[in-house]
């Protein structure tokens, strides 16, 4: 091998170990890699071919790849980029305020085609719920019920999430869910960083927003881009991470109960952690 092509896969691995990732598909996805040698050569534009344990449709995450736009024009209609390197939570403190309502940041993002999940989408998935809420959920991504019905949680997993928000004692309309990617991705795959850096920004702002006490960070991918916390989401779920007037606290997706419902009781003592926070902090 090589030394320009031994620093290209040293590249790529560290770009995979950064995302948490540790498995690799590659039957699934060599014409994607062939694909993304032609994109410009920011490691944080590389979409990675993988496979993510937290998702069902992982070695499917390729499919909405061709369709992409000019990465160019995708930043230059970004109206306010996470800075590199920053967690979603550092960029909160980073960036003045501004008093904007979320019917505003709604309409900035418009029809968004801002990246190449546009392409796939039926429905754009902003987020549900008070726009003064307490607490906020974020999710990976909208699936196929939320797709269908342009709402957050709709499905089974949304069902599930439900039921432990009325466990707690709350009710679904007291809180406000979203997700880091508004826009359904291909085979429920994991969003892939280009198109979480490029959605984010609005997640930044609707958090900014409404001004929550706690952020709960629904699965790893949510950790990663609120917190930019790399472990695995088993290590970290139910400590709670401090970010001046925010808290967050990482929890399992509901979607991975579901296909491991034996671990329901961890979900259940972190929503019981959610509900004496919100009660201790009154
Ligand atoms: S995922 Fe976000 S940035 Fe991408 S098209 Fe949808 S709304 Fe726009």
């Amino acid at each position: 091998m090589d030394e320009r092509l031994r620093k290209e896969v040293a590249n790529w691995l560290e770009f995979y170990r950064e995302m948490g990732i540790g498995e690799l598909d590659l039957h699934g996805s060599g014409s994607a890699i062939h694909h993304e040698a032609t994109q410009p050569a920011s490691p944080a534009h590389r979409p990675p071919a993988t496979s993510h344990p937290d998702h069902d449709g992982a070695r499917k995450q390729l499919e909405g790849q061709k369709t992409q736009p000019p990465l160019q024009t995708v930043h230059a209609a970004v109206r306010e980029p996470m800075p590199k390197s920053l967690s979603l939570f550092e960029s909160i403190s980073s960036i003045p305020r501004e008093k904007e309502t979320l019917e505003e940041i709604r309409k900035d993002l418009g029809d968004c085609h801002r990246c190449r999940l546009s392409s796939g989408r039926k429905t754009i998935v902003f987020g549900q719920g008070n726009p003064h809420a307490e607490v906020v959920f974020v999710g990976e991504g909208p699936g196929a019920d939320e797709d269908a019905q342009g709402l957050p949680f709709v499905g089974r997993a949304g069902q599930l999430l439900n039921r432990m928000i009325q466990l707690v004692g709350m009710k679904r309309e007291e809180v406000y869910i979203c997700n880091v990617v508004k826009c359904r991705p291909p085979g429920n795959r994991t969003p892939l960083p280009d198109e979480i850096e490029i959605c984010s920004p609005f997640l930044l702002r609707q958090i900014r927003t409404i001004g929550p006490r706690l952020v709960c960070c629904l699965g790893a991918p949510a950790v990663r881009t609120v917190l930019g916390i790399k472990e695995g989401i088993t290590k970290i779920r139910g400590q709670f991470y401090d970010f001046g007037d925010i808290k967050a606290l990482p929890i399992f997706h509901p979607a991975y109960i579901l296909r491991n419902p034996r671990e329901e009781k961890l979900l259940r003592e972190d929503f019981q952690k959610v509900c004496d926070f919100l009660k201790s902090s009154r």
